[in-house]
């Protein structure tokens, strides 16, 4: 019997097993494993920390170690609009990071006194008056297991919201593809590309040490069309895509109303990008992982008795603003005729010397 079971050891799922109270008995699981790096233990991601998730980690006193960091890191942003052929640099103040790098740090600070399961699926919950019993499989064994409170940290399309709540409105869902391809050319900058035939969202490349990333959040529908049509795009503005280092494709979130973000509550809650968390504009979403973790740490450290679902959520409407801010913001980059004014007006981009 636990008092806390953690799904997902993600930055939000590492960060709440960081922080919750040693007092309690807590198991975090996850289907990687963390032991290399490869394919199943790599979480797809652009691997930019944002000044949000900088800020973050100055509130929780991390500082971040070298290894994490990856070459170049770049001070700008160029943003091309395909659809009106406009190119505009702005500045930037991201930190480039090898992700896998990232997650093994933040999974390493997690003290001993957490159980953990790795290699282990979760496959479903029931709740049972007061408790949650929790299903999960390891290799072909299968075991359940009962706790008190259960917290959804797994991600984009967390099982934990499907087994607790799937009737609850969900957030719009991408397929996001990325090819890493090594580069000869070291890039000064990453590049954000807009173009409303590839996706009504964005595609990006990303220079990480002699490689780059090309990536795109797109309609699942056709996102394998779109992506080629993405890349022939790109060829002919000079990229070079013959020497293939990886592919990968997973999902990503994009709410485009606050009532598609959802807490959970009683005692299964979602933190991260479980919860719908995610910025609807940039895809950032580091930063929302460590806040919605942190909250809910100091919600379960702090209040014994209280219902602790409900103290989160009340929290968490904080949160209700900025979504509400991000959502305003949108239409002037994925608004083609209003992105176009706002590149031609060049307002906020870098001139050259
Ligand atoms: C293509 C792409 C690019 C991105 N680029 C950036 C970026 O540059 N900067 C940024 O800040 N954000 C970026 N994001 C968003 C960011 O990656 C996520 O918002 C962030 O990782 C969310 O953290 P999390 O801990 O909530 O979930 P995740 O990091 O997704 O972690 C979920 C964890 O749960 C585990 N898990 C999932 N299902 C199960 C299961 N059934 N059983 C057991 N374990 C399970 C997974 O293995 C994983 O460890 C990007 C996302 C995508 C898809």
């Amino acid at each position: 019997m636990y008092d806390i079971i953690i799904i997902g050891a993600g930055p939000a799922g590492s960060n709440l097993a960081r922080l919750v109270s040693k007092k309690k008995k807590v198991l975090l699981v996850d289907r990687r494993n963390f032991r290399n790096m490869s394919s199943y233990n790599e979480k797809l991601c652009g691997g930019l920390l944002a000044p949000d998730a900088q800020l973050m980690f100055a509130k929780l006193n991390l500082s971040l170690p070298n290894n994490v960091l990856v070459n170049p890191q770049i001070f700008a942003v160029k943003t091309i609009d395909l659809n009106s052929n406009i190119e505009r640099y702005y500045q930037r103040f991201y930190l480039n990071i090898d992700r896998f790098k990232f997650d093994s740090w933040m999974f390493e600070m997690i003290p001993d006194n957490i159980d953990k399961m790795l290699d282990t699926v979760f496959i479903n919950c029931e709740k049972k008056s007061d408790r949650v019993i929790v299903k999960l499989r390891t290799q072909n064994k299968e075991t359940e297991l009962e706790t008190k409170l259960l917290v959804g940290a797994d991600g984009a399309n967390s099982v934990v919201r499907k087994s607790a709540y799937n009737n609850h409105k969900w957030p719009k869902q991408y397929l996001s593809i990325q090819e890493v391809y090594e580069s000869k050319k070291i890039l000064p900058y990453y590049i954000a590309i807009f173009d409303n035939n590839i996706t009504d969202f964005y595609s990006w490349v990303i220079p990480k040490e002699n490689t780059i990333s090309i990536g795109a959040a797109l309609d699942k529908v056709d996102a394998k069309e779109k992506f080629e049509l993405l890349k022939m795009r790109l060829s002919s503005k000079g990229f070079d895509f013959s020497n293939l280092v990886s592919r990968k494709g997973t999902f990503i979130n994009r709410a485009t109303r606050n009532n598609e973000i959802y807490y959970g509550e009683d005692n299964i809650l979602l933190i991260g990008e479980a919860s719908g968390l995610i910025s609807p504009s940039s895809a950032e979403g580091i930063s929302y992982a460590l806040y919605s973790s942190s909250i809910l740490s100091n919600c379960i450290n702090d209040n014994q008795n209280d219902d602790v679902g409900r103290v989160y959520k009340n929290k968490m409407s904080k949160m209700n603003l900025k979504m509400t801010l991000k959502h305003i913001k949108s239409p002037f980059m994925f608004n083609k005729n209003l992105r176009k004014i706002a590149m031609k007006s060049s307002f906020m981009s870098i001139k050259g010397l």
